[in-house]
């Protein structure tokens, strides 16, 4: 027997090959008995080496892999960080009692406004963010998540705007841009004369197209050919005027009904008023509706940004070039904005004096009040011409049996004495009689008559009446059967249930009493 310790002939015949490579040894397997205790330490040695070295690379490589891991997800983070801006999102009165608190503070810096986003759901929601801001974010978005829209406020100043829109197929001579274009000439007549302000079309003027630029649309020809072939022409004109815009966008309407009038007057004389005119529906055969959407001059109103779509639809609101243009989709985004107004703009505003009551201007329009009188259930057979002069009979037969039976109504059932349409406010008016239950009191007035609302902005009614210790009365709010408000036409208008406003007009106490009582006044 050897010692160990003693260098024998295997001995140093394995140390040479340990001097060549312990691994090579190590690994060549050999005889654990042929190999001394010295071996075997090296080799014992030399794998937990190798085994550290080996955990080392793998933690290495795990941490790489965590940190880069870490990187992306920072990223993520950080881009969708800059997606979800921290605005103030609310109700809209929320968002506005923000706006006016936060402008207020500070008197300097770029100034609040009311964005509002339409979702999936076609519902509103409405936000606060300076343009800047807002753009910032707005810019980054996909084109199919951007259903955005300016509230345009009450009372705050802008530009000169029209919605300009017709159904192509039930208007096959017209040419749309030929119509524009007439359009402009006149306003621009128009401005001078009546406000001695020249507007240059390729300085002022920034027209938006609705087409439908889908990503699978190869080319812009091709989108082109699409948008020809859309149902709907319509377009967005925005006219600022140098050093001048409107007080509010109430009185841009006053401007708009007013030449609209000084149109139907002159429609025989002169060609360009003619081109104005379009049919409604396909079985009209004359034209006599205005290209011109005359209901968007109303307060709060949500009026569709470049670049959006309106929720659903794939037509987005485009730059034609045609008038004033840039490159950079920034400086249209600006430029097209209807309140984006310059301090030199804001010295000159133009305002007219009685523009403070709506009705005022409605009844003096070309068709944009509508009513009658006299209705009656129980004469719906035996007076079918009389039902066919109230719009919507279905849904007032709805609410005058609906009121019956929520206030309980015994000996005396409601019928309409008298209605009247506001088409571009879409809201129909309902003075009772018979019942003369009123939800404020709880009970039937003796004298007063009351009426009914009919909100076709959001597809609900509610009471109000003519006494006028119930004035700021707190009615509730029913529902209008759907189905039935999609049936629903007043002068050959389709009523926008939930489309475009926000705010609705039957909410103002003074728009309600003016209406209710206007009707009584044209009977
Ligand atoms: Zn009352």
């Amino acid at each position: 027997m050897r010692e160990p310790s003693s260098r024998g002939p295997l001995s140093s015949q394995s140390n040479r090959d340990d001097d060549n490579s312990k691994l090579f040894y190590s690994k060549r397997n050999k005889d654990n008995e042929t190999r001394t205790e010295k071996e075997k330490r090296q080799d014992y040695l030399y794998e937990i080496e190798e085994a550290k070295r080996k955990r080392n690379i793998k933690e290495y490589e795990e941490e790489q892999r965590k940190k880069k891991k870490e990187e992306e997800e920072e990223q993520r983070k950080k881009k969708k960080e800059q997606r979800k801006p921290r605005f103030v999102r609310g109700l809209q009165d929320e968002v506005f009692e923000h706006i006016d608190k936060k402008n207020g503070e500070s008197a300097s810096g770029e100034k609040l406004v009311c964005w509002s986003f339409e979702n999936f759901h076609q519902k509103r929601k409405f936000c606060a963010a300076t343009r800047e801001k807002f753009f910032e974010y707005y810019s980054i978005l996909n084109e199919n998540e951007r259903h955005h829209y300016e509230i345009i406020r009450d009372n705050e100043p802008c530009h000169l705007y029209f919605d300009l829109e017709f159904d192509r197929d039930a208007n096959a001579d017209v040419d749309g841009v030929k119509s524009t274009d007439a359009l402009l000439d006149l306003i621009k007549e128009e401005l001078y004369e009546k406000h001695n302000v020249t507007i240059a079309l390729n300085k002022h003027v920034v027209e938006l197209e609705s087409i439908i630029t889908e990503s699978n649309v190869a080319s812009i020809e091709q989108a082109k050919e699409i948008s020809k072939k859309s149902k709907k022409f319509s377009r967005h004109v925005i006219v600022r005027l140098p050093g001048a815009a409107f007080k509010s966008n109430i009185h841009v309407g006053k401007f708009v009904k007013d030449f609209w009038n000084s149109v139907c007057e002159r429609r025989a004389s002169d060609e360009r008023c003619e081109k104005l005119f379009i049919r409604k529906e396909q079985s009209e055969t004359e034209r006599q509706y205005s290209i011109i959407d005359l209901g968007v001059y109303t307060r709060n109103r949500a009026f569709r940004l470049f670049l959006s779509s309106k929720a659903k639809k794939k037509e987005v609101l485009q730059c034609t070039r045609r008038f004033w243009t840039h490159r950079e989709e920034r400086d249209i985004f600006y430029r097209s904005l209807v309140t984006n107004i310059d301090k030199e703009q804001s010295k000159n505003l133009i305002e007219y004096h009685n523009v403070t009551v709506p009705l005022s201007q409605m009844s003096n329009g070309c068709a944009n009040i509508f009513s009658g009188h006299g209705y009656r259930r129980d004469s719906l057979s035996q007076n079918p011409t009389k039902q066919k002069e109230l719009p919507c009979a279905e849904l007032v037969e709805f609410v005058l049996n609906d009121f019956d039976s929520w206030s309980d109504a015994k000996m005396n059932k409601a019928a309409v004495r008298s209605w009247v349409a506001f088409p571009d406010h879409d809201t129909l008016i309902l003075n009772l009689v018979g019942n003369r239950y009123c939800e404020n009191i709880k009970r039937q007035h003796k004298s007063n008559n009351v009426m009914l609302i009919l909100d076709f902005q959001r597809g609900v009614y509610h009471q109000k009446c003519h006494d006028p210790d119930c004035k700021g009365m707190n009615p509730q709010l029913r529902e209008l059967p759907v189905n039935m408000l999609q049936r629903a036409i007043i002068n050959g208008r389709a009523l926008p249930f939930e489309r475009e406003e926000p705010k609705c007009e039957s909410d103002d106490e003074e728009f309600w009493q003016s209406a209710a009582s206007a009707a009584e006044r044209l009977w």
